[in-house]
């Protein structure tokens, strides 16, 4: 069992909830984020506050680190006034964002070389999962340093698997986004017809959602589209970033994602439409659009 000092660091939608979880469940936390009252925020919660990730490292033998994307993980790890600068032999990194697997390679490389364990532990279950501690956290890494922080994990998730080594925990997420992405494109394309030919589109989710179309995409973000409430949640730009991800990792393996790449040229157009602060259950204001038809309202 690991100590009950940690270091968090990235302070946003998911990390907040995440933080405030930890300390409910004992542990001490020293937090940093770039965006100073994020970390006011939590300090005022009853973390302590350091001005850089160097000085979390420093504070704490355990650091988990919540920011955006690779180039986020690795600026905070490895770049100047990061982790690895403060952080002391036979301490962890554990970086739950969702980034490009080989990024965790190239971050789990720069820690070994410094006599550091690494983890990259990315997480499913949204804003949801995050506040009531049962997100899905799919690691990748060496198992004695994943048993090691199991109980750690326990206190912000509800399942936690040990996909593989550095670098499987993000291409376990990579396959996550896909199903995600093309799920919420089919709610959307399917309620717009069923709008457009005159149902209401509640009755439809209603009536399909004991049945094999039936899934947690569908009833989280089914009632979203209903009533045209498209506040994040999972933002727009995120999952662009992550089907961009899955893009880059199938063609440095050579596998075509015919359907992923479809869903990223719909993100696309919303991006350029401004929409890349709404939550990802918008994709089905693409498909509204060129239906010109709105699921919600009358
Ligand atoms: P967010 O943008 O709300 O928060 C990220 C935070 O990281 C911000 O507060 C930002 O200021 C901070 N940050 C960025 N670079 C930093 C650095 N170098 N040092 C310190 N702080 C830094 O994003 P989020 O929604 O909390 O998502 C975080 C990660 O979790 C992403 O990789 C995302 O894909 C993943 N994720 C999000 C959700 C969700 O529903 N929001 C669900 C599953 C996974």
């Amino acid at each position: 069992m690991a100590g009950r000092e940690i270091g968090f660091i990235g302070l946003g939608i998911m990390g907040r909830p995440m933080a405030r979880n930890l300390m409910k469940a004992g542990y001490s936390l020293t937090v940093y984020d770039v965006v100073g009252p994020a970390v006011e925020e939590i300090a005022t919660d009853g973390a302590t506050a350091a001005s850089s990730s160097k000085e979390v490292a420093e504070k704490a033998p355990v650091v988990i680190t919540m920011v955006p994307d690779s180039a986020d993980s690795e600026a905070a790890i490895l770049g100047p006034n990061g982790v690895l600068e403060g952080a002391s032999k036979g301490s962890v990194v554990i970086d739950m964002s969702s980034i490009a697997p080989g990024t965790s390679q190239k971050i789990a490389a720069g820690c070994e070389a410094q006599g550091v364990d690494f983890l990259d532990a990315p997480v499913s279950g949204g804003e949801p999962g995050a506040v009531a501690g049962t997100l899905a956290i799919m690691v990748g890494g060496k198992k004695a340093v994943f048993d090691r922080h199991l109980d750690l994990l326990n206190a912000v998730g509800g399942s936690i698997v040990l996909c593989g080594d550095y670098g499987a925990g993000n291409t376990t997420k990579l396959a996550n986004q896909i199903i995600v992405a093309a799920n919420i494109a089919a709610v959307g394309e399917a309620l717009v017809l069923a709008k457009k030919a005159g149902l209401d589109p509640n009755v439809v989710f209603n009536a399909i959602k004991g049945g094999l179309a039936g899934s947690t995409v569908l009833n989280a973000k089914a009632p979203m589209m209903i009533a045209g409430d498209f506040k994040p949640g999972f933002r727009i730009r995120l999952h662009q970033k992550d089907l961009h991800n899955a893009i880059l990792t199938g063609k440095e393996l050579g596998v075509p994602l015919p359907v992923t790449s479809l869903i990223q040229q719909m993100i696309g157009s919303l991006m350029n439409a401004g929409k890349g602060d709404a939550d990802h259950s918008a994709i089905a204001t693409f498909l509204e659009d060129m239906a010109g038809t709105k699921i919600s309202g009358q």
